[in-house]
């Protein structure tokens, strides 16, 4: 399949890890928008959190991760933000379901 991520999660394509285990993988964003900014994808491919079935425990272990990254970068105390795009409208480019996890700066809000 010709994904960017699945690239990404099978090494074809390199990247700067920041976390693995057996189903996710996390890296960082080539075009940081915050002085943390990580991709965190599940090494399976879903096009986007519309197709995850409720029966997969793929978000578990999503926030997992996200729980273990959290206190690696040093953001359990300040805070930061995780973000799915989906689709068009909120301005999903890779269509492999990711969470951003922003942090290291205050976020504004709402978005644009
Ligand atoms: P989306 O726009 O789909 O929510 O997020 C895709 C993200 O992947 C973007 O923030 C973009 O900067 C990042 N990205 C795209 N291509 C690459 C790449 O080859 N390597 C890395 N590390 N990040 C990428
Ligand atoms: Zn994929």
């Amino acid at each position: 399949m010709d994904c960017l991520f699945c690239k990404i999660a099978s090494g074809e394509i390199p990247s700067t890890k920041v976390y693995e285990d057996a189903k996710v993988l996390a890296f960082r964003d080539i075009s940081p928008q915050a002085p943390v900014h990580i991709v965190l994808i599940p090494k399976a491919h879903y096009e986007n959190i519309l197709e995850i079935p409720f029966d997969n425990s793929v978000i578990n272990d999503m926030i997992k991760a996200v729980q273990i990254i959290a206190k690696q970068e040093g953001m359990e105390d300040e805070g930061f933000r995780v973000v799915n795009n989906c689709k068009e409208f909120g301005g999903q480019t890779v269509d492999h379901l990711h969470f951003h996890i922003l942090g290291k700066r205050k976020l504004t809000w709402p978005p644009g």
